[in-house]
């Protein structure tokens, strides 16, 4: 049957009307007369915001009513983000504002670690706390013993405390956790990360290959929005999946391949290509280094090679690669987003951005676009006192082509070693639940018990909160000015995000607590506004707007000045690699003892009985952070495991019955989960969506709902190119009675 756009869109739109029926907070929305006059957005006050909900950062408007309450969050059609239009959980992120449970109020512990013991104090006395607890370790250790992990808008102002303060260590589990691998290859061929939003041009393309990557389902806005563009244009998708995605249910092609067998598909996919004489010649020609040493290297792995290794059959992978072709140059082999699978996710990646250059799409419309974006000058500041030691010197030689900092970095050199001066002794952690983004739970509770101090800024109680010395309540993105957005797109923007109320209970803005704390650490100079409108209003007006401007429009959109939005015909283009060229053949990576081109190695297989742990996502939620949301717990509130029918039989389970999982290492759920038995799942593997299982009894709607994937992946693979951390090589058996308890050695 043929999927049309408005199949498509019905996704996201019946989840969005899920939202308005069922929601607590905001069900008035569907409830008759007097309220659907209060939904008239004339009548409502609006103010300029972008989502925190997620990272694609969608521009909207947040409306009050007349008692100055905040009621809905819509798009704003101006950005090309959201194109006007907010995803169910960016929709449903009044809830977080709205979300009872809230942290409230600064606390400081009185009990152990990890016993949620802790008792209210006042904003001087934490402030204080945390202050002498910085410059106990500045004067014992030193200032780069200090770092930050952050996962929000918020975090560049503890980020800029920090680097005054002398530490560079600064991270964001999104790197080595999530989209690292990806950058490094990207980089490594054409001289380019991808960067987020993705310079996808999907709306113009005619072939996209989704590999692992489930749009849709990752509702990242203005790609879904595209994707069904191009379906609705007659776009051919081709999905690589071993489950039976949203987005292989719209796709002309799914090849549900063995999992971790990705390099072998690609590999094969290039041989057909060169083989075949598919790739673009000229395009070749003109744009790459390496084209004769790839030819040879792919030389011996044909379809037939690749079936054994996939289970994908040769005729299909042939037909497959000559859709791309056909479609070239207007063909996308999407790079993805969470790509830390197996331990050699760059060089996977790198055979998808390989691929993509053969294909000639890499600055070709319906292909990969030239992003632009402004720059803004920075607020006058003293400069940054030299940094004498960062993480990195934990790893000597290890890692040097990652270009920013591993959280699980930054966690490992936490834990003193007998050769290390320095070990980090104060976190600060901002808006990320490190217990369960970072891989192996154990190492982090370990590193955790090695600090001398612990600050957690959150504006939710998660399972890292149980573990501070201080916890700052930070309000949420609907009570607060942030940074201005200045993401690359296919134009530049600016977007502002300003308060639409005044922040809740006792909770304050980012940039209030990193100014407050630079305060008292003797770093005034870096913080000479008196308030962050001041710092907004002087950054807009060296680009000639205002913040006036910005509170009344939310979105500028600025003409782009430097390269034209795709290659123009047989233009000359200097890439930033070390040959000018696109390389085929990396010389960055055979300069650090990398293989220049990707080779297939095979991963280890699950033991009789166990099945491969798969995780990912759902559209109402974004990973742990909205587990408690009231308006999304209400679409989605406990994960299921999916089960294929033959497995479930084998093993008599049954639809909605609750398990345990145990993994390889002998790890038990701590919550059962719901078995969901669908042919949607590969045999060899299942299926869960990240996120749930929270342990903190704080989290009223959340606790107890469902399994927590990440208390299940115990064995991490580094990816020796850039340290990200491999998460897919965990297997699992069920329990079907609640085991009783051992403890896991650490
Ligand atoms: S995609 Fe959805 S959750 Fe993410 S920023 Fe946009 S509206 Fe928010």
């Amino acid at each position: 049957m043929k999927t049309t756009r408005r199949d498509f869109i019905k996704i996201s739109t019946a989840s969005a009307g899920g939202i308005a029926m069922t929601s607590p907070v905001i069900n008035w929305m569907s409830n008759g007369k007097n309220d659907e006059s209060e939904l008239d957005e004339h009548k409502m006050k609006r103010y300029p915001t972008y989502c925190e909900v997620c990272f694609w950062k969608c521009a909207g408007w947040t409306y009050t009513n007349a008692e100055g309450k905040i009621k809905k969050i819509a798009g704003n059609s101006n950005d090309p983000h959201s194109n006007g239009r907010f995803c169910p959980r960016g929709t449903g992120g009044v809830g977080m504002y709205y979300d009872e449970d809230r942290l409230k109020t600064p606390l400081i512990r009185t009990g152990k670690p990890g016993s949620q013991t802790f008792r209210e104090a006042s904003w001087e006395e934490a402030l204080d706390y945390i202050a002498r607890g910085m410059q106990k370790i500045e004067k014992e250790h030193g200032p780069d013993c200090m770092a930050l992990f952050t996962h929000g808008s918020g975090g560049k102002f503890l980020g800029h405390m920090l680097k005054a303060f002398g530490s560079n260590n600064i991270a964001a589990p999104s790197y080595a956790q999530c989209r690292g691998p990806r950058e490094v290859a990207f980089f490594a061929t054409y001289g380019s990360g991808v960067g987020s939003p993705e310079p996808t041009d999907i709306r113009d393309t005619k072939c996209l290959v989704l590999i692992g990557s489930h749009i849709g389902e990752n509702m990242h806005n203005g790609q879904v929005q595209e994707m069904s563009d191009a379906i609705d244009k007659g776009a051919t998708i081709i999905t690589v999946d071993p489950r039976y995605s949203t987005a292989a249910s719209k796709s002309k092609y799914w090849l549900p391949i063995k999992p971790a067998t990705d390099i072998a598909l690609l590999l094969a996919w290039t041989h057909v290509i060169i083989y075949e004489e598919l790739y673009d010649k000229k395009y070749v020609e003109k744009y790459t280094f390496g084209f004769d040493e790839l030819k040879e290297h792919v030389k011996n792995y044909t379809p037939e090679w690749a079936y054994g290794i996939t289970t994908i059959k040769p005729d299909v992978i042939r037909k497959t690669a000559k859709e791309m072709a056909n479609a070239s140059p207007a063909v996308i082999v999407h790079p993805g987003r969470h790509v830390t699978w197996y331990g050699d996710d760059t060089q996977r990646l790198r055979a998808v951005a390989i691929l993509n250059a053969l294909l000639g799409s890499w600055g070709r419309r319906g292909g990969f676009y030239n992003p632009e974006g402004i720059h803004l000058p920075k607020f006058p500041a003293p400069k940054y006192p030299k940094i004498k030691r960062t993480w990195r010197d934990a790893f000597p030689g290890k890692y040097v082509l990652a270009d920013l900092a591993l959280a699980s970095g930054m966690c490992d050199a936490t834990i003193p070693t007998l050769d290390r001066d320095c070990s980090i002794k104060g976190w600060i952690v901002n808006g990320t639940n490190l217990i369960s983004t970072l891989p192996d739970m154990q190492n982090t509770l370990t590193a955790i018990s090695h600090l001398e101090l612990l600050v957690v800024i959150d504006t939710m109680p998660m399972e890292i909160t149980g573990y501070a010395d201080v916890v700052l309540p930070e309000c949420t993105y609907l009570e607060r000015y942030d940074m201005l957005r200045t993401s690359k797109h296919r134009f530049p923007t600016i977007a502002l995000r300003m308060p639409a109320s005044e922040p809740l209970y006792n909770s304050k803005p980012d940039w209030w607590i990193a100014k407050e704390l630079g305060n008292r650490l003797g770093l005034q100079d870096y913080f000479k506004y008196n308030d962050i409108t001041e710092l907004l209003d002087w950054q807009l007006k060296q680009v000639g707007s205002s913040l006036k401007e910005m509170q009344r429009i939310g979105v500028k959109k600025l003409n782009r000045e430097f390269d034209d939005l795709y290659f123009q015909e047989n233009e000359d283009v200097e890439f930033n690699t070390p040959t000018g060229k696109i390389e085929l053949y990396s010389t960055d990576l055979e300069g650090e003892g990398f293989d220049p081109m990707p080779k297939y190695t095979a991963h280890p297989e699950p033991q009789e009985g166990f099945y491969r742990l798969i995780y990912g996502r759902a559209p109402m939620h974004t990973f742990s952070r909205t587990a408690n949301n009231p308006n999304l717990t209400d679409l989605m509130d406990e994960n299921t495991v999916w089960i294929n029918p033959k497995v479930a039989k084998e093993w008599y389970l049954e639809n909605n019955q609750y398990i345990w999982l145990q993994n390889q290492d002998g790890v038990v759920s701590t919550f059962p989960i719901k078995v969901r038995i669908t042919e949607r799942i590969r045999w060899d593997s299942v299926y869960m969506v990240h996120g749930f299982g929270h342990s903190n009894k704080k989290l009223s709607r959340a606790h107890g709902r469902g399994a927590s994937d990440s208390e299940l992946i115990t064995n991490v693979m580094l990816d020796p190119i850039m340290g990200g951390t491999g998460m897919r090589g965990n297997f699992v058996t069920f329990l079907t009675e609640e085991p009783v308890r051992k403890e896991v050695k650490s």
